[in-house]
């Protein structure tokens, strides 16, 4: 399916109506055709609102939490960012049209290897797309600007604190898997972290090590 005028009309008026109301973030979400990163049967359901099942028994999620997360996010133009949960690459593509540079990480080889392809043809070449334990970060990256996690763990992992720069945001969901989660922006301030709740969500859980696809 092609990104025509009147799906990416209906993908707005959806994310606008559930408050992403930041011009960038509209922007970048009519640019990235949300259709490239869903295959098969659920294509067609591309661009509704609602989180579709990619390989390896993950999602993509939802474009207007997508679009929550990353007005919280408050990328700048300069900006390192770090996500955690790669999956199709569509949050990825988002943040690249909006930072200087995105690293993103996934556990799934197969996830890691899809994302890289799709990147190289789209043409998206400020994403490097990296297979390992996201929860630890990238120490050999760190600092970052902005960190984004797409997985959901019961505390904000202390690895991804602490590689975040002094003024930095992360956005990410924290609980238990089967229960409630609940969105939060964490800024790191000189003398430590201040945690703001935004709203009740529900990803797939943070897991440890790499998976044996
Ligand atoms: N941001 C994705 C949605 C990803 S779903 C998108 O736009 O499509 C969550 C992803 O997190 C899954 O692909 C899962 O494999 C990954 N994940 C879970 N635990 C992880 C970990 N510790 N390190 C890296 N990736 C992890």
């Amino acid at each position: 399916m092609s990104f025509d005028a009147e799906a990416k009309m209906q993908l707005v008026f959806a994310l606008r109506s559930q408050g992403v109301r930041d011009a960038r973030v509209l922007q970048a979400m009519e640019t990235v055709d949300r259709g490239a990163f869903v295959r098969g049967l659920f294509s067609e359901r591309a661009y509704e609102d609602m989180p579709l099942p990619i390989a390896c028994g993950q999602t993509i999620s939802q474009p207007s939490v997508v679009g929550l997360m990353t007005q919280a996010l408050n990328v700048q133009p300069r900006d390192k960012v770090l996500e955690v949960g790669c999956g199709s690459g569509y949050q990825a593509a988002i943040l690249a049209q909006l930072a200087r540079r995105v690293y993103t990480v996934d556990r799934h080889p197969r996830l890691v290897r899809e994302a890289r392809d799709l990147f190289a043809r789209l043409d998206i070449s400020n994403v490097t797309v990296i297979a390992g334990d996201g929860s630890r970060g990238l120490p050999d990256q760190a600092p970052f600007d902005r960190i984004l996690v797409t997985a959901a763990a019961e505390d904000p992992p202390g690895p991804l604190l602490a590689q975040l720069k002094i003024g930095g945001i992360m956005v990410l969901p924290v609980g238990q898997s089967d229960a409630v989660q609940h969105l939060i922006k964490v800024t790191r301030t000189d003398d430590g972290h201040e945690y703001e709740e935004l709203r009740a969500v529900r990803f797939v859980p943070l897991l440890e090590g790499m998976a044996r696809d």
